[in-house]
């Protein structure tokens, strides 16, 4: 449920609905926007009635929310939620691009990507050290060693790292090295990893899962939130359909419906939606039209050598050309990157 204050509602007015909400067994979330505070009532509500705190001075209305998930809500908070990492804001008007390769494999392969990704524009370096691969034959990572690589990038080109968190376990390891910490479509409902990421006062990158909808993004979301971290970030990374042209299919309906439904800042990832780096690009420039406050593109100095998804793996000049194009479109859409 969700309780609107009116315009000019006292400290008084607002505080006194707020104990009525405890003394009832459930907890109030506040948001204070620049016209008017939004109460929200969180636990199950289904024994109480709206009309009853309409009764309470300064209240204008009270509704029940038809969603389930709340602190990720619209209703709960009107304003888009903007997360701040080192002086880089996500979510408003400025578009953030987070560029780098699928998998750190070796510092010179790291160093270079981050040089040409950095030159290009990029906000964000991205670089996987622990990797959910299909195959346990496949290349893992180099996990700490990469951690350590992704921090010497971090150093030598003052960009603010993204990397991936697989484990609970891993969680206070990964947080030492990473300005945000990435949630992978594979760990998406993984709920031991969701409370722990939760738990930390780093900004989390949650990717939908691939067989999962808006909604169950959302809960996924309302995990992270509930266990007390409010910086988080959603990001459409393309679902399984019946198509077979592409690795996956951009669902770039989702952003607008992001949008409405949720005031956390929503990111594309054209690289895992298509699966072809000829794709990436136009995909990218759809992304940002439809409403989306960022980019995750996977770079590689080398494709063809790539350990890990070298096929939708831009070449650095092509990075180039993809962040000038999005910067116009961005312009059309009144944004800026
Ligand atoms: C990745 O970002 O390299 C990755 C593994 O993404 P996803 O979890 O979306 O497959
Ligand atoms: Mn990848």
């Amino acid at each position: 449920m969700v309780i609107v204050m009116k315009h000019q509602a006292t400290r008084e007015q607002i505080e006194r609905v707020v104990q009525h909400i405890e003394t009832l067994g459930y907890r109030a979330h506040l948001s204070q926007g620049e016209e008017r505070t939004i109460i929200g009532v969180i636990g199950d509500e289904r024994p109480i009635e709206p009309e009853s705190f309409e009764l309470l001075e300064g209240v204008e209305r009270a509704m029940r929310i038809l969603h389930p998930f709340k602190l990720a809500s619209r209703d709960f908070h009107p304003d888009d939620s903007i997360v701040k990492i080192n002086g880089i804001s996500i979510g408003g008007k400025q578009i953030v691009v987070m560029a780098g390769p699928c998998s750190v494999e070796s510092r010179e392969q790291l160093m270079k990507t981050a040089a040409a990704v950095k030159q290009a524009g990029a906000h964000i370096l991205r670089g996987g050290a622990f990797k959910p691969r299909t195959s346990p034959y496949a290349f893992q990572g180099l996990g700490l060693k990469g951690l350590e690589l992704l921090r010497e990038a971090r150093e030598e080109f003052h960009l603010p790292i993204i990397t991936e968190v697989m484990s609970p376990q891993e969680v206070t390891l990964v947080a030492q090295y990473a300005d945000i910490l990435q949630i992978g479509a594979r760990n998406m409902q993984n709920y031991a990893l969701l409370h722990a990421v939760g738990e930390v006062q780093k900004p989390v990158l949650l990717k939908r899962g691939m067989m999962s909808t808006v909604e169950e993004l959302l809960m996924a979301a309302e995990y992270i939130l509930a266990h007390g971290n409010t910086r988080v970030m959603l990001c459409e990374r393309g679902i399984r359909t019946f198509e077979t042209a592409t690795r996956n299919t951009f669902d770039v309906n989702a952003i607008p419906v992001l949008k409405s439904l949720t005031h956390l800042p929503v990111i594309a990832d054209p690289s895992h939606g298509t699966g072809k780096w000829e794709l990436v690009t136009p995909i990218a420039r759809a992304a940002i039209a439809a409403g989306a406050d960022g980019l995750i593109i996977e770079v590689h100095h080398d494709p063809a050598h790539a350990l890990s998804d070298g096929a939708q793996s831009l070449k650095p000049e092509n990075f180039a050309r993809l962040v000038e194009q999005v910067r116009r479109v961005a312009q059309a859409v009144e944004r800026t990157v």
